[in-house]
C-alpha cells in the first residue's frame, strides 16, 4: 500500500539554473490544488540537515515565476553524504510531519535522495535543474533553453566586435562532459568550429579550418569550446596555439563563465518547470517514489531515478554534421 501523502517538502540543491523558481511554484500550487500541505527547505539538503523549513502556500510563491536562481536558494552540503548527516535530516523531516520530498537538482542531488530514500523508505521525486542538459530521461532539463538564449546572444554581440576587427574569438561555454550547449549554440550563433568533450578535432585539423574558412573569405571567425573539450589544451592554450601557427587573425578569447547560469527563464522553461511540477506532486500523490520527471515526446514521462543518475545523454551526431556543413 503506497504511503498516503499529506505534506511535502521542496528544495534546491546542486548548481542553480533558470526555472528553479517556476518549478517550486508549480510544486506549491499542485500540493495546494489537491490540499496538501507544502514546506520550502532553504539550501538544499544543509536545510533539512538543520530543520530551515518555510511554510509555502498557493500564495507565497506569487511573482517568482520570472525570475532566476532560487528563492529557496542552494547549497552543496558535505553532511548529507554521511550517514548521520540522513538520520538528522529524516528526524527534521518526521518532526515536522513530511511524508514525501521532491528534489530539483543535477544527478548529485538525485544520487543523495535516493540513498536517503533507500535508508528510511522515504518517498522523493526528482525534477532536474541544471543548464547543461546532461541527465538521462529527458529531452531537456531545466536552464538549458534560457542558457542557450543567454549564450546566442553573447556570440552574437561578440560577432559584432569580431567583424570589425576582423578578429577570431574562441568562447568558451559550459559543458564540463556534455557539449549540448556548445554544438546548439555554435550552431545558432554561425559559429565556424565547434569543440565539444564528446568529440577531438585535434589542433592541427582546427587551424586547416580555419585557414580554410579564411581563403573562402571570411574575415572573422569564432570558435565556440565547451569547458570539457577534448583537444586537450585549455582555451588561452588554444589561444596561443593558432596565434603562433595562423597568419592574419587577431585571435581573443572571452569566458562567459556564471552569466550562463543566470537571468529571467524562458517562456519554453517556464512551461517545462510548471509541467514537471505538476507531474512530480501527482506522481508522488498516486504512490510513486524514487522517479525524475522528465520530457520525451514532448510528454511527462517518469524515469527511475538510479536510471537518471547512471545514464548518459548522447550528443546529437545529426547536429554535428548540420554544424559541418553550417561552416562551410
Ligand atoms: P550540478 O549538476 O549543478 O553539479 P548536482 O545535483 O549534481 O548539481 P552535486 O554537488 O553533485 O550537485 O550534489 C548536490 C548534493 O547532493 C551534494 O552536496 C550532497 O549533499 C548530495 N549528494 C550527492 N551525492 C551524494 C551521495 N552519494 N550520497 C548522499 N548525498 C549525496
Amino acid at each position: 500500500m503506497p504511503k498516503t501523502i499529506k505534506k511535502v517538502a521542496v528544495l534546491t540543491s546542486g548548481g542553480d539554473s533558470p526555472g528553479m523558481n517556476a518549478a517550486i511554484r508549480a510544486v506549491v500550487r499542485t500540493c495546494a490544488y489537491h490540499n496538501v500541505e507544502c514546506l520550502g527547505v532553504y539550501r538544499g539538503y544543509e536545510g533539512l540537515i538543520e530543520g530551515d523549513f518555510v511554510v509555502l502556500d498557493a500564495r507565497s510563491v506569487k511573482g517568482i515565476i520570472n525570475k532566476g536562481g532560487t528563492m529557496l536558494k542552494s547549497a552543496r552540503s558535505k553532511e548529507f553524504r554521511t550517514a548521520e548527516g540522513r538520520q538528522e535530516a529524516y528526524k527534521k523531516l518526521k518532526e515536522k510531519g513530511v511524508d514525501g520530498l521532491v528534489v530539483i537538482g543535477g544527478d548529485g542531488s538525485f544520487t543523495g535522495a535516493l540513498v536517503f530514500n533507500q535508508e528510511f523508505n522515504f518517498p522523493v521525486m526528482g525534477i532536474p535543474g541544471t543548464i547543461d542538459n546532461d541527465i538521462f530521461g529527458t529531452s531537456h532539463t531545466l536552464g538549458f533553453d534560457t542558457a542557450l538564449n543567454t549564450v546566442v546572444d553573447a556570440i552574437d554581440k561578440i560577432r559584432d566586435t569580431a567583424s570589425s576587427h576582423n578578429r577570431l574569438f574562441f568562447i568558451e561555454v559550459m559543458g564540463r562532459d556534455v557539449g549540448h550547449i556548445a554544438l546548439n549554440c555554435g550552431i545558432a550563433g554561425g559559429a565556424e568550429e565547434i569543440l565539444i568533450p564528446e568529440e577531438d578535432l585535434g589542433l592541427e585539423r582546427l587551424v586547416e579550418s580555419l585557414n580554410k574558412s579564411k581563403k573562402s573569405g571570411k574575415t572573422s571567425s569564432i570558435v565556440i569550446v565547451a569547458e570539457g573539450d577534448k583537444i586537450g589544451k585549455n582555451i588561452f592554450e588554444l589561444k596561443d596555439y593558432v596565434d603562433e601557427n595562423m597568419e592574419g587573425y587577431d585571435v581573443r578569447v572571452s569566458v562567459l563563465g556564471h552569466m550562463q547560469r543566470g537571468g529571467a527563464p524562458s517562456c519554453f522553461d517556464r512551461v517545462l518547470a510548471s509541467r514537471m511540477g505538476v507531474k512530480a506532486v501527482e506522481a508522488m500523490l498516486d504512490g510513486e517514489s524514487n522517479y525524475m520527471v522528465g520530457l520525451k515526446n514532448n510528454k511527462m514521462e517518469l524515469t527511475p531515478l538510479d536510471s537518471a543518475i547512471k545514464g548518459k545523454t548522447k550528443i546529437n551526431l545529426e547536429l554535428l554534421r548540420v554544424s559541418d556543413i553550417m561552416s562551410t
